[in-house]
């Protein structure tokens, strides 16, 4: 069935990345959909994450594009950007970060509800959880074209319901994506470590030392295989976040620190700590529940290489398909382990397709609407999108990866200062180009 106008795109999963493009779309007045999972705006904010630190040329300058800034400024917190390291006998102290520091932090559900005031309401359909993608006229596409279309594509949701007929696929939903498969058959993989997330509130008899220790801003101590991040929230209130080398079972019903047997893993965890310098293993110990386990995941390296470098030219868990019409952004695409960049590099996804799509439309411009040519159209902005991507991916991939190992050693502190400054210099370096 041909149309005169272009079908909405839709874009599936309303985090930070998805809702910077339904922002950046709704500017453009190019028509979308988001499907969130979320029953609400507020549906799981307990367990949203921390805060999030936003980098000129990541979140701020996608905020800027979608012009937000002014909404971003009034809720940006530049006095948390500090971070106090240490080790885990409380040795080797230092700080990084703060003052002029362009990495201001804000909270996630903050930085969502900015976004989602800067759509219509009616453009998020939430409690609409992606369960699988079919594919539709599929006897056409093998006898008449090889490849699909975004309109050959049948979305499944939880609750029973399906829609079809998009003008574009867009996956933003997250390191678990259900749209992945159709590019790659790569799946995160768990590297070994997790983060178990627990809470000291502003009447926690652990507060003030937390406040004296990390003030506004965020600490870490690591070390002897374990880390330990506190952080205040806008609420004033900290997160604790305490990094374990384990197994995913660990956490799990049953497991050593079974989160759902409070006792239990406190005493597990209490343990692990014990040997730490008395002044940290009091927010362990003083960390509120309900925990919340974080198992750090990331995507293999290789599937970002050009196929040009892969040497044996296989179709494999390594490849990564172009498959028309569909397109993945932020975690979907290249979920790493913490390394502070995850939120930023998302934003930046929606922001760097929203400039090749726009620069391939106009080329279009004037022209009477084609299904088969925009089809093609917007495939040559996402080739271009994947292009600049990709390699970004593979190197930030190996940049969680160094993190990951620094995060847990005795001179955890003192590579992380080098990382610090080898980063400004970049930085600086960059400024001047
Ligand atoms: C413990 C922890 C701490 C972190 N700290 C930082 C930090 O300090 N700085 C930083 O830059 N990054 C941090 N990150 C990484 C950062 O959170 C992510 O990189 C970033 O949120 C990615 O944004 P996104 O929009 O791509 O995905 P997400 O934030 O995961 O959003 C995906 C959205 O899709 C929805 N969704 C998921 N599945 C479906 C489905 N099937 N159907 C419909 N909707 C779906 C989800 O509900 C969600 O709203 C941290 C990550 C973790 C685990």
């Amino acid at each position: 069935m041909s149309s005169s106008k272009p079908a909405p795109i839709a874009i599936v999963g309303g985090g930070p990345c998805g809702l910077t493009l339904a922002r950046l779309l709704e500017r453009a007045g190019i028509d979308y959909v988001v499907f969130e999972r979320d029953v609400s705006p507020q549906g799981t904010a307990r367990f949203q994450g921390g805060t999030l630190d936003l980098s000129a040329e990541g979140g701020q300058a996608a905020l800027n594009a979608a012009g937000l800034s002014a909404e971003f400024e009034k809720l940006a917190r530049y006095e948390s950007s500090t971070i106090f390291i240490q080790d885990w006998q409380g040795k080797n102290q230092l700080s990084e970060g703060g003052g002029e520091s362009d990495r201001p932090e804000i909270d996630r559900l903050q930085l969502r509800q900015i976004l989602l005031d800067s759509i219509p309401a009616h453009r998020v359909r939430w409690n609409k959880s992606l369960s699988s993608v079919e594919r539709i006229n599929a006897k056409k596409t093998q006898t008449q074209s090889k490849s699909s279309s975004p309109a050959d594509w049948l979305l499944h949701f939880n609750d029973g319901s399906t829609e079809s007929g998009f003008r574009l696929i867009v996956g933003s939903d997250g390191g678990w994506s259900k749209l992945r498969q159709l590019i790659t058959s790569a799946k995160p993989q768990y590297s070994g470590k997790m983060f178990i997330e627990g809470c000291i509130s502003l009447d926690n008899p652990e507060w003030d030392a937390a406040f004296k220790m990390v003030g506004a801003g965020n600490s870490i101590a690591m070390g002897n295989g374990l880390s330990l991040a506190v952080q205040q929230m806008s609420d004033r209130s900290y997160r604790v976040y305490m990094g374990v080398e384990a197994s995913p079972e660990f956490t799990r019903p049953g497991g050593d620190a079974d989160v759902n047997d409070m006792p239990k893993a406190r005493e597990t965890i209490n343990r692990l700590y014990s040997n730490w310098a008395p002044h940290l293993r009091g927010f362990v110990a003083g960390a509120e529940g309900p925990w919340r386990p974080w198992l750090l995941h990331r995507m293999n390296q290789e599937i970002y290489l050009p196929d040009a470098l892969r040497n044996d030219g296989k179709v494999d868990e390594k490849s990564w398909t172009r498959t028309p019409g569909v397109v993945l952004l932020g975690d979907a695409a290249h979920v790493t382990t913490p390394n502070g960049e995850g939120v930023n590099d998302a934003m930046n996804d929606a922001k760097l397709l929203f400039e090749h799509i726009t620069a391939e439309l106009a080329n279009d411009a004037g022209q009477v609407y084609d299904a088969e040519i925009d089809s093609a159209t917007l495939e040559r902005a996402i080739v271009a999108y994947e292009g600049q991507m990709r390699p970004h991916a593979y190197e930030m991939i190996q940049d969680s990866i160094n993190f990951e190992d620094m995060m847990y050693k005795e001179d955890g502190p003192q590579r992380m200062q080098v990382l610090f400054h080898s980063k400004e210099e970049q930085n600086e370096a960059s400024k001047k180009h």
